[in-house]
């Protein structure tokens, strides 16, 4: 369903205690989050940067902002 990515550049969580299911992160960002049955929700943790727009509206559209998009930051001292 979501295929891993090497180049991914954002870090997505979602608090599965907060979530309701609303469902509308699926409508914003179906590519990256999906709602399975009435209350499972699976997401993509790692997506790639091209799917930035829709992720951050679908963090914005959350009820109950159980949403957490973050810059994919590289470790210290990596690159060396
Ligand atoms: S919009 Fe928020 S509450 Fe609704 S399924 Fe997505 S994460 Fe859960």
């Amino acid at each position: 369903m979501f295929p891993s990515r090497k180049t991914s550049e954002m870090r997505v969580v979602v608090d599965l205690n907060r979530c309701q299911g609303y469902a509308q992160c699926c409508y914003a960002a179906p590519e990256s989050f999906e709602l399975r049955g009435a209350e499972i929700l699976v997401y993509d943790p790692a997506p790639s940067a091209e799917h930035r727009g829709r992720i951050e509206r679908a963090a914005q559209s959350c009820p109950v902002r159980a949403i957490t998009v973050q810059a994919d930051e590289p470790a210290a001292g990596a690159g060396r």
